[in-house]
């Protein structure tokens, strides 16, 4: 039968993680700790469960947790969101993004999207049947190009989805491109997903712009974020999305009929700990130190360092090694280094629709150090 995704295959992150795993490589190439979360998170869940909060909680998620993300929020940019009608809990951002993506958009529109970007983004604009409009960033410093995304914009444009901190390149947006995005949307309807699911691992002295801190933005945006990322619990599968009431109520009228909700005892025990700031808070100094030691051990070898501001990402240019591999496609070489050098990666070509080659792959740093010292081992031969 007709495929609705007819160039989609399986995932680069499922695809580099179980060749990693056939040939026991360090894998540094899906985004994912390799470390446990912090056992009171547990005890929290177990805690939930043994007091019998075991079923159905409401379809928008329970409402302590729905007013601790809200005061998070506010704590940190200063936007108050209504917990009852402005926050809904999700299964994780990529069920977020496809929701907040199939309210904004259908047949006959158009949805910028910024690449390289994140892969889901476009097979689920795809899905509606809307059209994407692939925008680049700067090429070499991944950057937002303003004129590029004002050209970009017509008036079949219903929605832009943006990332900052950025996968894959680590960028962060300034409080000026945030500004610039402001303007540009001001005199427009355009809809934005926000997904901002780094939100909490940005390198000082950056500080993380969300687009909560500016009223313009924050009116238009659906804010996606995710436990996932910022409490090392991927496979938990929990998020969120901020956005104002009228976006709420549209997002949850698609959200009851694609999930309906997310499990109870998670919800409680995030609820609980997000009590406590100092997780989150801590967290830009934990994988600061993670990307500094990956960063020095990769400065002894011939893999050019881009900058990292943000993310749990290294991105690297492989064009300098002394290997000939470094001439093959990015996503030949990752296949290549998982195999005979024993550490896996992403290749940044899986990051744009055209496969655009730029002898750049991604390294995730979201491991144990002695993780990260074994990988760099074998990546000092290079
Ligand atoms: N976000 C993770 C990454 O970029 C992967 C998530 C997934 O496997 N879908 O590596």
């Amino acid at each position: 039968f007709p495929s609705r995704l007819p160039n989609v295959g399986t995932t680069i992150f499922t695809v580099m993680s179980a060749l990693a795993t056939e040939h026991q490589a360090v894998n540094l190439g899906q985004g994912f700790p390799d470390f446990d979360c912090d056992p009171k998170l547990v005890d929290g869940v177990n805690n939930a469960m043994r007091e019998g909060l075991n079923q159905y909680p409401p379809m928008t998620g329970v409402p302590v947790l729905r007013e601790a993300i809200a005061a998070k929020i506010l704590a940190q940019t200063g936007r108050a969101y209504d917990a009852g009608s402005e926050i809904t809990v999700t299964a994780g951002a990529t069920q977020a993004i496809l929701t907040a993506i199939l309210c904004c958009a259908g047949p006959g529109d158009e949805v910028i999207v910024l690449e390289p970007c994140y892969d889901s983004y476009v097979p689920n604009i795809e899905l509606t049947g809307a059209t994407v409009v692939r925008v680049p960033l700067t090429p070499g410093t991944f950057r937002p190009d303003f004129d590029k995304i004002a050209a970009a914009l017509s008036p079949r444009t219903r929605a832009m989805v943006i990332n900052s901190p950025h996968n894959p390149s680590g960028t962060v947006w300034s409080p000026a491109d945030m500004q610039r995005l402001d303007e540009l949307l001001a005199p427009t309807n355009v809809l934005v997903i926000s997904d901002e699911v780094y939100e909490h691992m940005v390198f000082a002295p950056l500080r993380h712009e969300s687009v909560a801190r500016l009223p313009g933005l924050a009116a238009r945006s659906f804010i996606v974020s995710s436990f996932g990322k910022t409490f090392h619990v991927t496979g938990w599968k929990i998020g969120y999305v901020a956005a104002p009431a009228a976006l709420t109520a549209e997002f949850r009228k698609v959200h009851q009929f694609n999930v309906f909700t997310v499990n109870t005892p998670m919800q409680h025990g995030l609820a609980r700990y997000l009590q406590d700031p100092a997780p989150y808070i801590n967290l830009p100094a934990f994988y600061a130190a993670k990307r500094d030691l990956f960063r020095q051990g990769l400065a002894s070898t011939k893999f050019r360092l881009l900058p990292c501001e943000g993310t749990y990402f290294q991105c690297v240019a492989i064009d300098g090694l002394g290997v000939p591999e470094r001439d093959l496609s990015e996503a030949d070489f990752c296949q290549w280094l998982t195999r005979e050098i024993g550490v896996a990666a992403i290749p940044l070509s899986a990051f744009y629709g055209n496969g655009f080659d730029q002898k750049v792959v991604r390294f995730c740093f979201a491991k144990k150090d002695e993780t990260l010292r074994a990988a760099l081992a074998r990546l000092a031969k290079l």
